[in-house]
């Protein structure tokens, strides 16, 4: 049903499952000494944040918050709203923030701020998914899965228009699928 609105696959399951082992092995290393917190970015966050806490052996919890910076279309709009805070604080924690995208960098800056702004002792990110020719505002994500092209990708968490999240791999979406889109 739904591999009929989408042009290739970019990332397959396979991939995903051995970037996620790679960053989980990596932090399990960076964070030995530490009980990092790691707090996923919903709502694309979830099937990323799932797969890399299988591969992180570490004393770590995990918490999620919600920003909000596409509107239903595919391209980014300047401001990032907070639509659901934490619950927990994260002053003194070692906080790793888990994204399914980094694009034009303006979420990561605004959340990363807004964490050390709160007291947290160290704030990194690990991103499935890196597009580093999107970016507007500098940021480089400690850990990355895979870094892509400047195309628009669904599946994985990420959607369009709240569709195709549950796809088990990041494909690029038909062009004729979002065409007639004026957001
Ligand atoms: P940024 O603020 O870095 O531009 O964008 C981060 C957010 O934009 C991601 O968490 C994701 O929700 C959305 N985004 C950026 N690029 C894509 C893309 O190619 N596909 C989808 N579905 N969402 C994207």
């Amino acid at each position: 049903m739904l591999e009929k609105d989408i042009e290739r696959i970019l990332v397959d399951h396979k991939k995903i499952v051995e970037v996620s082992k790679k960053l989980g092995n990596q932090i399990t290393n960076d964070y030995h000494d530490k009980k990092p917190l790691i707090i996923g970015l919903l709502n694309g966050c979830l099937p990323f944040l799932a797969e890399l806490m299988k591969h992180i052996d570490l004393y770590c919890e995990y918490e999620v918050m919600s920003v909000k910076s596409y509107h239903g279309g595919t391209k980014s709009v300047g401001n990032v709203k907070i639509v659901k805070d934490l619950d927990v604080s994260v002053e003194g924690r070692h906080v790793i923030i888990a994204e399914d995208i980094v694009d034009t960098g303006r979420t990561i800056n605004v959340v990363k701020d807004l964490l050390t702004y709160r007291g947290a002792a160290s704030v990194e990110v690990a991103t499935l998914l890196d597009k580093p020719e999107g970016r507007i505002e500098a940021f480089v994500p400690k850990y990355i899965g895979v870094t892509i092209p400047k195309v628009f990708v669904v599946g994985f968490g990420l959607d369009y228009d709240d569709y195709y999240r549950n796809l088990p791999y990041v494909g690029v979406l038909k062009e004729s699928v979002y065409k007639n889109d004026i957001s």
